[in-house]
């Protein structure tokens, strides 16, 4: 069993029930686990053992990305300064009707090389194509939760292919990989489709990832067309009686909290897509007194140009203390807690990651902490939410094993992906007038 001694780090620690750094610790890994995790110094290890010199170096867990559309880093920078029906209907949809699996897998190579020099080490995917994502994924060495995105005018027998995909990799990887279902969102799916896929999730006993409620039109359009709100639509459907990942949520209605804290789910927040797209932001703060899991998501990279979850995890609690208006809003402790904690919530994997401890995965960022902008050290979890940059990341395990050290990526070769992603662009940037995957619906 491969054995790592991560020495001497500043380590992020939940012990005393609040995130506080705790200077001059050793954390020893074993196979895919944190075995120990103490005082440097006073772990008992063979000479043998490989030792990472974690000196001045921040360990926290590895950033989760609670819901993304990895592949989406091909359609980067190309539907700017638009609205979101125009986003859809006439940039995002249109061009991904020119996806080939090939472009799928590409995609997501690169999209996890930045994710993993961002120190991320999971993500919640939402996708085409999925049995080339889950390739990418075993190549990669990063954990990853995929749902095979479906509309509801595919039909059953799509619905059913997707089925297939979570049977052919629950489990895979080496245990890496989850899988759930990804009904696309209420505004893309009939009731009766939301209803098919409720029932193929618990029976094949799964969760569902799903978008709801992102704008303020999608919620009166739900109103209009069916009289109930996208929430309520997940209810009567059964979809909010399996296990869930919602999509931002932004807009839930006064009934649906109780539906929502009543329900296995969680929330995933991309506050920095919020901004760009001017959406507005969730009630976080009411989710978290009710108890409902949050956690930090990227979107896809068409949305918000980046998969750098650290912008996000910085961008939450500004959006949150400039829409109140209340600079005391979301504190430093709570930022984080959602970030690692809330996050493995979200992801169904609380007691396994989101923190560093004994018994827990071995997903594990090393960030600097010497950088100029981040002189002097006087408060590490202020320089982590407010200073810390995606470069400060300088290592990344997950399940035990090193993807990344000293920003070198172990297992993506990135000067070839990048390549590959560039000489697709011209084809995948192609819009042909009326072939589109989808219709984005509004009032
Ligand atoms: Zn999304």
């Amino acid at each position: 069993m491969p054995k790592i001694l991560i020495k001497n780090c500043d380590a992020l620690s939940f012990e005393s029930g609040k995130a506080e750094v705790i200077a001059n610790q050793d954390i020893l890994v074993k196979g895919n686990t944190i075995a120990a995790f103490g005082k440097s110094g006073t772990l008992q290890v063979s000479p043998e053992i490989e030792v990472i010199d974690a000196t001045g170096l921040l360990a926290v867990p590895g950033f989760i990305n609670t819901h993304a559309h990895t592949p989406m880093v091909l359609f980067r920078n190309l539907a700017e300064d638009v609205t979101q029906k125009e986003w859809f209907n006439d940039y995002i949809w249109p061009m991904e009707s020119n996806l080939t699996e090939e472009d799928v897998y590409w995609g997501m190579l690169l999209g996890m090389a930045e994710m993993i020099e961002n120190g991320v080490t999971s993500v919640a995917d939402h996708y085409f194509n999925m049995d080339h994502i889950a390739r990418a994924v075993e190549t990669a060495g990063m954990r990853a939760n995929l749902a095979w995105a479906v509309f509801g005018h595919e039909g059953e027998k799509k619905l059913d292919q997707t089925v297939d995909f979570i049977n052919r990799w629950q489990g895979g990887a080496g245990g890496r990989i989850t899988t759930w279902l990804g009904p696309h969102a209420p505004y893309t799916t009939s009731p009766e489709f939301l209803k098919l896929s409720a029932q193929k999730a618990a029976k094949n006993n799964v969760g569902i990832h799903i978008h709801v409620s992102e704008t303020a039109n999608q919620v009166a359009l739900s109103l209009k067309e069916f009289g109930i709100t996208p929430v309520k639509m997940l209810k009567e459907t059964g979809v909010l009686d399996v296990p869930t990942i919602l999509g931002h949520c932004i807009y839930p209605q006064d009934d649906d909290f109780d539906l929502l804290a009543s329900a296995p789910t969680g929330i995933a927040q991309a506050p920095r897509t919020y901004l760009k797209h001017g959406s507005g932001l969730a009630p976080i703060q009411k989710y978290l007194e009710l108890g409902i899991p949050v956690g930090l998501a990227t979107d896809g990279a068409a949305s918000n140009n980046t998969m750098d979850i650290m912008e996000q995890m910085r961008l939450l609690p500004m959006f949150i203390k400039y829409k109140t208006s209340d600079p005391t809003a979301m504190p430093l402790y709570q930022v984080v807690d959602i970030a690692f904690r809330g996050s493995a919530k979200v992801l169904k994997h609380e007691g396994k990651l989101g923190e560093l401890k004994a018994g827990m995965l071995a997903d594990i960022t090393l960030i600097r902490q010497d950088g100029i902008h981040m002189t002097p050290r006087a408060n590490p979890l202020a320089a982590l939410v407010y200073c810390a940059r995606a470069t400060d990341v300088d290592t990344v395990l997950c399940d035990g094993k090193v993807l990344m050290r000293g920003r070198k990526l172990l297992t993506i070769d990135k000067e070839a992906v990048q390549k590959e992603v560039q000489s697709r662009l011209g084809r995948l940037s192609r819009r042909v007038p009326g072939a589109r995957v989808a219709y984005y619906p509004t009032l």
